[in-house]
């Protein structure tokens, strides 16, 4: 590469994979966060930390210095509901961020960028598995801050010489399975999360929300990925951009399979040995009955063979990495 790989949002919980992973395959990497939902203690010790904001004006100084030749953008804001409540935010964090990150990109000549997108950028899918080409029509802010986006690397891609892939995650569970890093956000919203919470007990039961859905148990399904196979795509998205100058890909990132709440809640008692206590509750706002990815395109385009969709192993993982955030107090 020439140069080193700067991944924003290196703190947070897919970041610190990327991390691992980008470091594991040999890559050099500059870690850029301000902390605010990261975790110092989350960077690999072989990473260099910069404490700083994407939009800093600093950072087209700090991409010379650490002669960066790639970007890969997780920093942002995640919380769907939040996204209601507080649009701007999101806009601001994710689609006012992103376009100042890609000027500095853009001004200190790094040439490829890897971009955070999300399913939630297709909305209420017409059709699923949903294909990247299907329409996308975000049903909240959190998605459209994050097609804004991919529509400005679009245009500045093809005014520019810098390359892209955007990759539009389905539902990211698991942990490092050397117990490096793991999902360690304060107040998590996402099923396997809690559903792990549960199982150590820092909470009484698991809430299972909508049980009248048009799926095989009525609780809405979705394409669970492991972070690992995830943050594995991402480098595998950067060796693609790396031989293709001139070429960019938006792509699904899932396994193309789905499962219930209450699937994953029975892996979660397989797993270990005990039950799940589970709350029946109405739908969440906006929740649909199911988002599942076709993942041909990834799977014909990048040089990377998941490894790690067993919905047992990915709750063995995440469950692991639980006992091990309360042994460490958190
Ligand atoms: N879900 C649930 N109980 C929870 C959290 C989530 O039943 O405590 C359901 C949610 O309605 C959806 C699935 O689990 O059908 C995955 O939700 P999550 O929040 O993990 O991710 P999302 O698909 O909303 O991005």
């Amino acid at each position: 590469l020439g140069g080193k790989v700067m991944v924003t949002g290196g703190a947070g919980y897919i970041g610190s994979h990327a991390v691992l992973a980008l470091l594991d395959a040999g890559y050099d990497v500059v870690v850029l966060d301000n902390l605010i939902t990261g975790f110092d203690w989350a960077v690999d010790a072989r990473a260099t930390l910069v404490e700083m904001a994407v939009e800093d004006p600093r950072v087209a100084a700090v991409l010379a210095e650490h002669r960066v030749r790639a970007i890969m953008h997780f920093a942002g804001s995640v919380v769907v509901p939040e996204s209601v409540s507080d649009p701007l935010k999101y806009y601001r964090n994710n689609t006012a961020a992103t376009r100042s990150l890609i000027e500095s990109a853009v001004k200190a000549g790094v040439p490829h960028f890897i971009f955070s997108s999300t399913a939630a950028t297709y909305g209420t899918p017409e059709r699923v598995p949903v294909t990247e080409t299907d329409p996308t029509v975000p049903i909240n802010p959190y998605g459209m801050s994050k097609l804004m986006s991919e529509a400005m690397l679009r245009d500045v891609a093809a005014a520019h010489p810098i390359n892209y892939a955007a990759l539009r995650y389905f539902n990211v569970a698991g942990a490092d399975q050397q117990g490096r890093s793991g999902q360690s956000t304060v107040g998590a919203t996402h099923l396997i999360k809690i559903a792990v919470e549960a199982a150590i007990g820092k909470r009484a039961a698991v809430s299972v929300f909508g049980e009248d859905f048009d799926t095989r148990d009525g609780t809405g399904v979705r394409d669970y990925i492991h972070v690992s196979d995830l943050a594995e795509a991402h480098v595998a998205a950067l060796g693609w951009l790396i031989e293709h100058p001139g070429e960019s890909a938006t792509l699904n990132a899932g396994y193309g399979r789905g499962f219930s709440v209450l699937e994953v809640l029975d892996a979660v008692d397989r797993v270990t040995n005990m039950r799940v206590e589970r709350q029946m509750e109405g739908r969440r706002a906006g929740d649909p009955a199911e988002l599942v990815a076709n993942n041909a395109a990834i799977l014909a385009t990048l040089d990377w063979t998941p490894a790690r969709a067993d919905l047992d192993g990915i709750v063995r993982d995440a469950l692991a990495w639980e006992r091990k955030l309360a042994e460490m107090g958190r």
